[in-house]
């Protein structure tokens, strides 16, 4: 077991494995804002939420919880119905 750790630089066990390189909060970006639901008119927040083609992140890739993600969901379907954001094709 440690040999797999000291292969690499410094001889650090948590240096590599350690997941929190760009994950330091495991709540959702949301539910840390205290945003009960999410703003179809607040773009700036929604392009966060989709590639620049417009398809929209998984929850895996945006970080929601399932609750924050229903809300994105639908916040990004009615945009794209006021045409605030593209559809993808
Ligand atoms: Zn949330």
């Amino acid at each position: 077991m440690p040999k797999r750790f000291d292969s690499r630089r410094s001889g650090k066990p948590t240096d590599r494995k350690n997941k929190s390189r760009y994950r330091e909060q495991n709540k959702c970006r949301f539910c840390r804002e205290k945003v009960s639901e999410i703003d179809y008119k607040d773009i700036g927040a929604l392009q966060k939420l989709v590639t620049q083609h417009g398809k929209m992140f998984s929850r895996k890739r945006s970080g929601n919880c399932a609750r924050h993600q229903r809300s994105a969901q639908r916040a990004i379907k009615r945009a794209r119905f006021l045409g605030l954001i593209p559809y993808v094709t």
